[in-house]
C-alpha cells in the first residue's frame, strides 16, 4: 500500500521536500498556514502589536522577516534546485545576479506549478499538534485547522517538519549582527546621522568604515550603561535614539511536544544529522534546519535523502549508532569551543556536510566552483560595500562563466 507522509509548511523546504516525496511514489499532503506557498519569500509589509515576538504563542508573531528593498545575498546559481536552476530563466522580470525577493517567490511559484506539488498543497492549514502513534512513532496523528475554522485529525505514515525558522526573534540574548543586518546598517546609513553596527564578524575593522562617512563598526553590546549609552565590548560608548535588533530567530515547533526531543538553546535535538530524531525515525524528520549553507541545494538534497529513507530504497542506522552520532557531534562542537546554540550553523563544514548528504543519495558531489562562489558571496556580504551586488554581474566569477555556458544562462 502507498505510504502517506504529511509536509509541514510549503516554503522552499516543503516544496522540494513533497517533489522527492513523490517522486519516491509517496503519497503527500503539504499543509500551510499562510493563504499562498513560498514561505520567506511572501514578502508582507503587515507588522502587529507584537512587533519584538515577545509572545511566541501569538499566532504569527512576526508576520514577514523580509524587508522591501530585499535582494538575495546569494547568487542565482546557488540558489536553485539541481534541475530547477533560477539560472537561464526569468521569473518575475528581474534578471539581475542577485535578483529582489518577489524573482524568488516567482521562481518558487513555477516550481511548485511545474514540479506537480502545488495541487497536493492544502493552503490555510495550519497544523495544530503532531503526535506518535506508537511509542516510537510507528505513525502519526495530524491535528490541523481549516480555512473554516474547523479542526480535523488525520493519520500519516510519516511527518516532514518544514515549518522555517524565521518567524520568532531572538532579542537581547545573542548579540552580534548577520548578513541581514549588515544590509539593514546600510540602507538605514542614508537617512540616519550615525550608524554604529555591534557585530561578532567586526574582528579587525573595529573603528569608521573606510568606505563610509557615517558607519562605525563595534565588537559586540556589552550592556546599556546606567546613563542611557550602550557600551561595545571594546570599551567604546555612543548614545543611540535607535536600538535595532538584527539578532537572529528561534527555533519553534509549537505542534510538536514529544518525548526526548527538545529545543534547548536553539539546539533542536536529538537529531541525526540535523534531520532525523533517533526514537522516532525514520517517520518524523526535519528538513531546513542547517543555517549558513547553500540553504537551496541543502535542503533538496536533505529532501532526497528523506524521500529515499521513507520509500525504502535507504536505510538509516539503529537507534543506537545515531544517537552515538549526535554525542560524537555535540563533543566536537565542544572540543571546538563552539556554543550550542550554533548546532546547526554548518559554516565552515558545509562541503563535509554536503558531500556527506550527496553520498547517501548517489547525487554528484558538490562542484568546486560553488564553494568558491559561496565564500566569496558571504565575504561580499560582510564587506559593508553596497555595490557588491551590481558589480558581480560585471566579473567573471571564479571559473563560473562554463557553468553559465552550460546552463544557457545570460
Ligand atoms: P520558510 O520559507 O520559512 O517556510 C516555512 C513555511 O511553513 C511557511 O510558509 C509557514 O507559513 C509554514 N508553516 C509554519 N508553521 C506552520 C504550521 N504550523 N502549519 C502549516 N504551515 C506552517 N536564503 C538564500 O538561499 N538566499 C538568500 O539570499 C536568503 N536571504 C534571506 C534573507 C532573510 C531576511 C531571511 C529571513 C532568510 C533568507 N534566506 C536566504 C533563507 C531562506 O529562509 C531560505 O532561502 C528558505 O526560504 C527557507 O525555506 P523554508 O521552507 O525552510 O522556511
Amino acid at each position: 500500500m502507498t505510504r502517506t507522509v504529511a509536509v509541514v509548511g510549503a516554503g522552499a523546504a516543503g516544496l522540494v521536500v513533497a517533489r522527492e516525496l513523490l517522486r519516491e511514489g509517496l503519497d503527500v499532503a503539504v499543509f500551510e498556514k499562510s493563504a499562498r506557498t513560498g514561505g520567506t519569500w511572501a514578502y508582507n509589509p503587515r507588522a502587529d502589536a507584537d512587533p519584538l515576538g515577545s509572545d511566541p504563542a501569538s499566532p504569527g508573531a512576526v508576520h514577514g522577516s523580509l524587508y522591501a528593498s530585499l535582494r538575495t545575498n546569494l547568487p542565482r546559481e546557488l540558489m536553485g534546485f539541481s534541475d530547477f536552476p533560477m539560472t537561464g530563466r526569468v521569473f518575475a522580470g528581474d534578471a539581475r545576479a542577485f535578483p529582489g525577493h518577489r524573482e524568488v517567490l516567482a521562481f518558487l511559484d513555477a516550481f511548485a506549478e511545474e514540479s506537480g506539488v502545488l495541487e497536493r498543497v492544502r493552503l490555510r492549514a495550519e497544523v495544530l499538534r503532531v503526535a506518535p502513534l506508537g511509542g516510537h512513532g510507528e505513525r502519526w496523528a495530524v491535528a490541523w485547522r481549516g480555512e473554516d475554522g474547523e479542526v480535523a485529525e488525520e493519520v500519516f505514515d510519516a511527518v516532514v517538519v518544514c515549518n522555517g525558522h524565521w518567524t520568532v526573534p531572538q532579542v537581547a540574548k545573542i548579540r552580534g549582527m548577520g548578513a541581514s543586518g549588515m544590509d539593514i546598517a546600510l540602507e538605514i546609513s542614508h537617512v540616519a546621522k550615525e550608524v554604529h553596527i555591534a557585530s561578532r564578524y567586526s574582528e579587525d575593522r573595529l573603528g569608521k568604515v573606510e568606505l563610509h562617512n557615517n558607519i562605525w563598526m563595534h565588537r559586540e553590546v556589552d550592556c546599556i550603561q546606567d546613563d542611557g549609552k550602550i557600551r561595545f565590548s571594546e570599551g567604546s560608548a555612543v548614545a543611540a535614539d535607535i536600538i535595532l535588533y538584527c539578532t537572529g530567530y528561534y527555533y519553534h515547533f509549537p505542534f510538536l511536544d514529544l518525548d526526548g526531543l527538545t529545543v534547548d538553546d536553539n539546539r533542536v535535538g536529538p537529531l541525526y544529522k540535523h534531520i532525523f530524531p533517533p526514537k522516532y525515525a525514520p517517520n518524523l524528520s526535519f528538513v531546513g534546519l542547517p543555517m549558513k549553507t547553500i540553504i537551496f541545494q541543502s535542503v533538496e538534497l536533505e529532501s532526497k535523502w528523506v524521500a529515499a529513507v521513507l520509500s525504502g530504497r535507504a536505510t538509516l542506522p539503529s537507534e543506537e549508532d545515531m544517537m552515538a552520532a549526535v554525542r560524537e557531534h555535540y563533543r566536537h562542537m565542544e572540543e571546538a569551543g563552539r556554543p550550542k546554540r550554533h548546532t546547526h550553523v554548518i559554516l565552515p563544514n558545509w562541503e563535509e556536510h554536503m558531500n556527506w548528504l550527496a553520498d547517501q543519495v548517489g547525487e554528484p558531489r558538490l562542484e568546486a566552483w560553488r564553494l568558491e562562489m559561496l565564500e566569496k558571496a558571504v565575504r561580499c556580504a560582510l564587506s559593508l560595500d553596497e555595490r557588491y551586488r551590481d558589480r558581480w554581474e560585471q566579473e567573471d566569477n571564479s571559473g563560473t562563466s562554463a557553468l553559465k555556458h552550460s546552463l544557457g544562462s545570460k
